[in-house]
C-alpha cells in the first residue's frame, strides 16, 4: 500500500497560510458530520492534485502578539514540518522583501534537507516585485509567486509540489505489517505500553525497509506477524508556548494515525473519559482506521463485580460513533492483558481488510429491505438497486439508488448494522457512499 505524501505549510504569521490552505483544501477538508462533539481544527486536509493525492497540514498556529513568542513559535512550526512532513511549502509575504524571521526559518529549513518550496504570496498581479531578488538569499531556490486570495498561480505551485513528492518506492509501505498507532492524551501511558507490549521475548526487527522514516516506530515480530508500534509520545519538545505544544501534539497523533493501520485509543481508567480523549477517538474513526479502546491503569481501580462492565457502558455511551469498536482493559504496570492486545489488534486489522462479494451483500441488503421498508419523501419511494464493495481498509460500500437525497442516514445506518450483522466488522469503520443512478 502506498502511504500519502504530507505536505506542510510554514510562515510567519499573517503572510497568508490559512487563506492558502482553504484554497487548497477547499471543501475537501475531512470533516465527517456523524462524529458528534467532535470538533476537527483546521489544521490537516486530505488533497488532490491531478492523480496525486496527498494530506496537507497547517502548522500555523494561535497568533502570538509579542515578537519573541512569535520566534519561539515559528521555530516550533518548522520542527513540525520536518518531523512530519514529506514536501515543506514554506510562505513569505510578497508585498514585502523578506525579513530576519524569514532567514531563521530558511535556514533551519536548509539544514533539515528537506525538499522546501519558497512561496511568495500575495502578488495579486502579475508582476514581479523589485524585492522578488531578494529572496535568493534564502538558499532555497526561485521562488513561487502566488495570489492566494485570487486563486493564481496555485496551478502551478501544486504542479510543482507533486514533482518534490518522494519516489513510490520511499512512499510503499509492507502489506504484511501491521502498524499500530498508541494514542492518547499526555501520561496516559502510550510510552509505558510500547515498552511492556515489546517486553523481553519479543524479537526486535531493527532494520526494515520503511521505518527508518521516524525513530520512534518500534518494528518486531510476535507469533510470525510483523507489527510495528507507532508512539506518538516519544518525542517532547520544549516550547515556549502551550498553544503551540498542543497543535504539536495534535499534528503527531494526526500523522501517526496516518500511517497505521489499527488505533489504540489509550484511556486513563482512574480519571475517566475527558473530551481530549474523544476527539483523540475522532480522528481516529475519521481518517477510516480500525479501533480498540485500550483502558489502561487499571491497576489504580478498586473493582467490584460490576466495574468491568459499567465502564465498557460508559465507553459505549461516550462514543456512539465508535461502536464497533472493542474495549480491552489493560495495565501497561503490571502487564495485566497486555499480551492479548497485539492478538486483538492482528483480529480487528484483518476485519479491516475483509471484502464481502457483490451476490451475498445484495442477499443481505434485499432481506433488510424487506424487513424495514425503505424510505420515501412526497410520494417518492427511495429504490436500492444494488450494493458493493469498493474498498477496504476501511471497508467501503457504494448504494447505487434512484435518488441519493432520499438515502436518509438513519437508513443507511440501519443498512449498515444488517451487514455487520451477517459479517464480522468488529473494529473496523464502514464507510458507505450513495450514489444517484438515473
Ligand atoms: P496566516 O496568519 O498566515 O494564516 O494569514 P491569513 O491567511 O490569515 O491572511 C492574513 C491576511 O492576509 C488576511 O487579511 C488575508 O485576507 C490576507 N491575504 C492572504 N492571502 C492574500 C493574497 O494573496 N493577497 C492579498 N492581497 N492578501 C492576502
Ligand atoms: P505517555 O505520556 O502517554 O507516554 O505516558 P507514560 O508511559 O509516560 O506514563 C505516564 C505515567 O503513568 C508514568 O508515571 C507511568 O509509570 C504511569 N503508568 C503508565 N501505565 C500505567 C498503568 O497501567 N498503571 C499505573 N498505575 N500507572 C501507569
Amino acid at each position: 500500500m502506498l502511504r500519502k505524501p504530507i505536505v506542510a505549510v510554514v510562515g510567519r504569521p499573517n503572510v497568508g497560510k490559512s487563506t492558502f490552505f482553504n484554497r487548497i483544501a477547499g471543501s475537501r477538508i475531512s470533516i465527517v458530520e456523524d462524529t458528534p462533539g467532535v470538533t476537527r481544527d483546521r489544521i490537516y486536509a486530505d488533497c488532490e492534485w491531478l492523480t496525486h493525492q496527498f494530506a496537507m497540514i497547517d502548522t500555523g498556529g494561535i497568533e502570538p502578539d509579542s515578537t519573541d513568542i512569535i520566534m519561539s513559535q515559528m521555530r516550533d512550526q518548522a520542527q513540525i514540518a520536518i518531523d512530519t512532513a514529506d514536501v515543506i511549502i514554506f510562505v513569505c509575504d510578497g508585498k514585502h522583501s523578506y525579513t530576519t524571521a524569514d532567514e531563521d526559518i530558511a535556514q533551519m529549513l536548509r539544514r533539515s534537507k528537506k525538499p522546501v518550496l519558497l512561496v511568495l504570496n500575495k502578488i495579486d498581479q502579475y508582476k514581479k516585485p523589485d524585492h522578488f531578488y531578494d529572496y535568493f538569499d534564502l538558499g532555497l531556490g526561485e521562488p513561487v509567486m502566488i495570489s492566494s486570495v485570487n486563486a493564481m498561480g496555485l496551478g502551478d505551485l501544486l504542479d510543482d509540489v507533486v514533482k518534490m513528492f518522494p519516489p513510490h518506492e520511499a512512499l510503499e509501505e509492507d502489506d504484511d505489517t501491521i502498524r499500530i498507532a498508541l494514542i492518547g492524551k499526555p501520561n496516559v501511558g502510550k510510552s509505558s505500553m510500547v515498552n511492556k507490549i515489546i517486553g523481553e521475548n519479543r524479537v526486535i526487527v531493527s532494520d526494515v525497509a520503511g521505518t527508518t522514516r521516524d525513530a520512534i516506530d518500534t518494528p518486531f515480530e510476535y507469533k510470525d506477524q510483523k507489527y510495528v508500534l507507532i508512539d506518538t509520545a516519544g518525542i517532547r519538545r520544549k516550547s515556549k508556548v502551550n498553544e503551540s505544544i498542543e497543535r504539536y501534539s495534535v499534528l503527531r497523533t494526526i500523522t501517526a494515525i496516518e500511517r497505521s493501520d489499527v488505533c489504540f485509543i489509550l484511556i486513563d481508567a482512574a480519571e475517566g473519559i475527558t473530551d481530549q480523549d474523544k476527539k483523540v477517538a475522532g480522528y481516529a474513526h475519521e481518517a477510516g482506521k480500525a479501533s480498540i479502546f485500550v483502558i489502561n491503569k487499571w491497576d489504580l481501580l478498586e473493582k467490584d463485580n460490576h466495574t468491568f462492565n459499567e465502564f465498557k457502558m460508559r465507553v459505549k455511551e461516550e462514543f456512539p460513533f465508535m461502536m464497533y469498536a472493542p474495549v480491552m482493559f489493560v495495565s501497561a504496570l503490571t502487564g495485566q492483558r497486555i499480551n492479548q492486545l497485539l492478538e486483538q489488534a492482528k483480529y480487528v486489522s484483518n476485519n479491516h481488510a475483509l471484502r464481502i462479494s457483490t451476490g451475498v451483500l445484495n442477499d443481505i441488503i434485499n432481506e433488510a429491505i424487506a424487513l424495514n421498508q425503505v424510505p420515501s419523501d412526497k410520494g417518492k419511494r427511495l429504490k436500492i438497486y444494488y450494493a458493493t464493495q469498493v474498498s477496504v481498509k476501511p471497508p467501503t460500500f457504494v448504494l447505487f439508488v434512484n435518488l441519493a437525497e432520499l438515502a436518509h442516514f438513519s437508513y443507511v445506518r440501519y443498512l449498515e448494522n444488517q451487514i455487520r450483522k451477517n459479517f464480522n466488522y468488529e473494529g473496523t469503520p464502514i464507510v458507505f457512499k450513495v450514489k444517484a443512478r438515473g
